[in-house]
Formats: C-alpha cells, structure tokens, sequence
C-alpha cells in the first residue's frame, strides 16, 4: 500500500502531540510544518519573564526533537501562506506541498481590536517567543535604568505595569510579576517595592471561564499582593504612558501586557472556510472541515467542542492535547480502513500559578487545591510535559551526531 503523505501544520500543543501518535503508523508519511523552529511552551511563560527558568525550557528545537523519531516524522520550518483545498495543496514561502490528510493547529494570536487607539503601538504580548523575550529585555532594561538614574536599590512608586485580561494567562502573570517585584533582587538589596500592577478585568469575576473555587482563590491570593483589580472596565484608548477606560479612568503605564481575548492565527483568518465569531474553524463531530473531509482542525484555531455532550471547550493546552489525541485515532482508523468513532472529550481540571510558592487548582470539579500543594502539583503538571520533551531532544541529538560522523 502507498504511503498516505499527512501534514501537521504547527507544532504547538496540539500538533506535537499529534506527531507523537501518527509517527508510529507504517502507512503514514509525516511532515511538521511550523513558522518558527521550536515549540515554544506557552503555559510556562510566567516564569521565564520572572527568571525562574531559562530560555531553553519554553523553547523546544523542532529538528532535534524530529530528529527523535528516526525517519518517521520530517520537520519542514517553513510558514505556511495558505491552502488549496479543492487540489489539496499547502503554499509556503518556500514550496508547494500535495496532501492526501491535513491536520491544522495553527494556534491563535492575542486579539488586538482596531477601535482601541494606540493599542498596536503601545502593547506587550506574551503569545509569542519572541513578544515574551522582548518584554523581558525591556522590563529588565528598564529597571536597570531607574536604578542607575536614580543612585539608589529601590525604585520609586511610579512604576506601573498594567495588565489586561482576567484568564489564566492574565492572572499568571500579574501575579508572578506582583511577586517578582517584592523578591526582586532581595539577596542584594534591590527591592522593587515600589512596582505598582494593575489587573483590568472587563468581568466582575477573575478567571471567568473557571469554578466559583478557582474565581475565589485567585482573587483572594492577587488581593494579598497588592494588585489592583479593576473590574467591569474595558480599555479604550493607549497613550505612551498610561490607558484610558471606558469609565474615562486614566491609568499610568509604563508597561501593558495585553492577554485580553484570542484569535486564529492569520494562517486560519485569511482562509475561505466557515469559522466561529474567535476566526476558529467550524469543524464536524471528528473536528474535520465541513466541505473538507480529509482537512482535520485541532487546537485552539478550532472551535472544539465535546462530540459527547455538545458543549464548547475553552482554547487551553489540555485541549489542544486531546484535540490531537482524538483526531489522530481516528486518522489511524481512516488509514485502515475501520470505521470512525466519537467521543467524549473532558477535560481533566484546571491549575493556575499565583505567584511565588501559590496556585490554585482542581481536578475533575470534585479535588480542590490552593497554596503550596497547588503549586507543587502545577509544577509537577509543567514538568511532566516538559521532561519528555527534552529526553526527545537528547535522543535526536545523538541521532544527527551519529549521522554526521
Ligand atoms: C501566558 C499563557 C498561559 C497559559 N496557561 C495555560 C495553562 O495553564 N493551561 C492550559 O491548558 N493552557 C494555557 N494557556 C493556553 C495554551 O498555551 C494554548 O491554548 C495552547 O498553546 C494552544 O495550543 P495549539 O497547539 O492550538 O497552538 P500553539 O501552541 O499556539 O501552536 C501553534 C503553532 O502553529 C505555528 N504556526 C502558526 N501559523 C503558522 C503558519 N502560517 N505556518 C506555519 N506554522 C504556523 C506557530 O508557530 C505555533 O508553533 C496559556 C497561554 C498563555 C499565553
């Protein structure tokens, strides 16, 4: 039987979990295609910005990591310009590819609405490696200015980092910049006590998507680091140093980190294909395009949802991951000629960081978690996905030393 040629397009969440399962299947020639040349773990972003890990723990090498698989998955670090469904074509910028399956998990990118005035200009993103390294050579940068300008360790109170967005990942990183900025340097003296952060949440509750629990603790814990939360506002204007609300409050900033809400990636926007109000792909019960069905969507440039029940699921990693878990059986089925099956997909439960040794979590709506243990078992929960990865890594670095020697 030939080789039926697959193509992953992005290797995030979602598509690296898929590589993880096509890759054993005979019949399958895989290709991962991605923009950049490494998977980059979002989720683990917070504590890169605070210095609590390195750079090569958010960034995973998509050659070496490849490489792991010994032949059966070929890395392509090409970004895709669009599709051609009816010929079944990918156009990248530096080829054209025939595809008998196609998996699209092209992510989303923070939404950035035109009608806020001086928003592109002014804004920090973290969606990406590399908006997150910026940020953090510019925050960094910056207070190492304030320090030498103004002779002495701490800074003074007119340091304001604003940040937007009451999800997980809003919440994550006012808290753990709140923290950072009380630990900053305290071995040595620079204490950054006078960093002021302000949460602007256009909800009345933080996390909203998440339990009353998870809501309750969040608040408790961002209360206790002196955040400020401003809640039911929307932001309608940036200027260089300071927002504007829709109440007409007017906000100082010397940084704003905007997570307020998410978008397909251009990749997804620009293709002419039914898609929900968020720019996700409208999928079937298998999260197979509509008119398209050898065109498989997952992660968060999809609009998933539990084939089980019929409920929405929220654009998280755990998500993406079973996205890809889902898809990918029923591809191998496909292949084999068996019949395709639904089924239920839920999530396992939530985990946030707060903040130093603080999180929040729970596990199945019934194991509920705060304070250390929280911590520790996110820590766990990061570590565990991020461990494989690496023995990956090693793996295929042996693999392309054996092979140039
Ligand atoms: C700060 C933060 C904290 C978060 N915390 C959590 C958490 O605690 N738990 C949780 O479950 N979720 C969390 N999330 C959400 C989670 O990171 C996303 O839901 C997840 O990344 C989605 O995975 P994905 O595979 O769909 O997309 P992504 O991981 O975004 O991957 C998409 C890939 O597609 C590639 N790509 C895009 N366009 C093209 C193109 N044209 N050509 C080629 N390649 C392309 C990109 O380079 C990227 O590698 C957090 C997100 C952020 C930002």
């Amino acid at each position: 039987m030939e080789k039926k040629k697959l193509f992953i397009i992005g290797a995030g969440y979602a598509g690296i979990r898929a590589v993880s399962h096509l890759s054993k299947c005979k019949d399958i020639e895989l290709y991962l295609l991605d923009k950049n040349s490494y998977h980059y773990l979002q989720t683990d972003v917070y504590d890169y910005l605070t210095s609590q890990i390195n750079l090569s723990d958010i960034a995973i090498d998509l050659y070496t990591y490849c490489a792991s698989y010994n032949d059966a998955v070929t890395f392509l670090h090409e970004e895709v310009l669009r599709f051609d469904l009816e010929k079944k074509k990918i156009i990248t910028t530096k080829n054209r590819y025939k595809y008998d399956y196609l998996i699209i998990a092209s992510g989303a990118q923070t939404l950035l609405p035109d009608s806020i005035e001086g928003l592109k200009e002014h804004y920090h993103g973290i969606k990406s490696l590399e908006n997150a390294l910026l940020f953090k050579q510019k925050f960094e940068y910056f207070i190492y200015k304030k320090i030498e300008s103004e002779g002495k360790c701490s800074l003074d109170a007119n340091f304001n980092i604003v940040i937007t967005g009451s999800g997980l990942s809003g919440v994550e990183i006012a808290s753990e910049m709140a923290n950072y900025s009380r630990e900053f340097y305290k071995d040595t003296g620079y204490l950054c006590s006078g960093i002021n952060i302000t949460l602007i949440n256009s909800h009345e509750k933080l996390l909203p998507s998440n339990s009353a629990f998870m809501q309750e603790e969040a608040e408790k814990r961002l209360n206790d680091l002196e955040i400020n939360i401003i809640k039911n506002a929307r932001v309608t204007k940036v200027m260089e140093d300071c927002v504007i609300l829709n109440n007409s409050q007017k906000i100082d900033m010397n940084f704003l980190i905007w997570t307020a809400g998410i978008t397909s990636s251009d990749l997804v926007l620009n293709m002419d294909a039914k898609k929900n109000k968020k720019g996700q792909l409208a999928v079937d019960e298998f999260f197979r395009l509509i008119d398209h069905k050898e065109v498989y969507a997952i992660g968060d440039n999809a609009d998933m949802f539990d084939p089980a029940s019929d409920t929405r699921l929220p654009p998280t990693a755990q998500t993406a991951e079973l996205s890809a878990d889902y898809v990918s059986q029923n591809i191998l089925k496909e292949i084999s000629d068996k019949k395709l099956q639904t089924k239920s997909i839920k999530l396992q439960g939530f985990f946030a960081s707060l903040g130093g040794r603080f999180g929040c979590g729970e596990v199945m709506n019934i194991l509920k978690f705060s304070g250390k243990k929280a911590y520790f078992l996110k820590k766990f929960i990061e570590k565990s996905y991020r461990y494989p990865l690496h023995q990956r890594c090693k793996k295929g670095l042996k693999k392309i030393k054996s092979l140039m020697n």
